[in-house]
């Protein structure tokens, strides 16, 4: 089992390439740079249509509007949590922020609706889908607990804490959110923006709880 950053350019969010039985990818950016994004992959010797499946931390358009290419290259499957699966099939707007960053998003079909405590077996990988609202309220993370691995969408950075100002986030939700995550043990941390840490991870969950005044 691979991980690499792919993506993380102007506006994108960071894009995880996940190689094992099934190729999949943690989000997918904006979609403004799919060239880019298409050019990084071919380092792996993949192409768009091998990824067989996106998982998206949650609904802002820096995350969901690059999916469509994938999805119009291989019919992939797109999934999210229960709570923002409806914002992508009817193409919403406001709350995935596409207005805010002047885009559009198109409608877009969602094959699987995530709820907590759902895992997704990859192969050697098993992601369990960590239900974590406050940055928006279907925002989720995606644990490997066998390899300490955490996808953390925008919920934490390394060294910062997801938004709650924009729609449907919550400060107070954030706030347990990451108490939960402090439970975990986490040694590979793989965040929505900036750089990732593939080492003692669990340190950036106590930062982000210290940020948000919680211990
Ligand atoms: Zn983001
Ligand atoms: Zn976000």
């Amino acid at each position: 089992m691979q991980i690499h950053q792919i993506g993380g350019l102007g506006f994108d969010s960071n894009i995880y390439l996940v190689i094992d039985k099934v190729i999949a990818l943690i989000d997918a950016g904006t979609g403004q740079n799919f060239e880019k994004v298409k050019r990084n992959l071919s380092k792996f010797n993949l192409k768009p249509s091998d990824i067989e499946l996106i998982i998206n931390t949650h609904c802002h358009y820096d995350h969901v509007g690059g999916d469509r290419d994938f999805v119009r290259a291989a019919g992939c499957e797109v999934t999210i949590h229960e709570l923002e699966a409806e914002l992508l099939r009817k193409g919403d707007q406001v709350i995935t922020a596409a207005g805010a960053l002047g885009r559009r998003l198109e409608p877009l079909e969602v094959a699987r609706e995530l709820h907590e405590g759902d895992r997704v077996k990859l192969g050697e990988l098993t992601l369990e889908v960590l239900h974590t609202p406050g940055h928006t309220r279907g925002s989720i993370c995606m644990y490997g607990r066998e390899q300490g691995v955490l996808f953390s969408g925008d919920t934490f950075f390394c060294g910062g804490l997801g938004r709650t100002d924009l729609p449907t986030g919550d400060g107070e939700a954030l706030a347990r959110s990451l108490q939960e995550l402090a439970k975990l043990e986490v040694e590979r941390l793989y965040p929505g923006h900036g750089p990732l840490a593939e080492r003692n991870a669990r340190r950036h969950v106590l930062e982000a709880l210290e940020l948000v005044g919680y211990i």
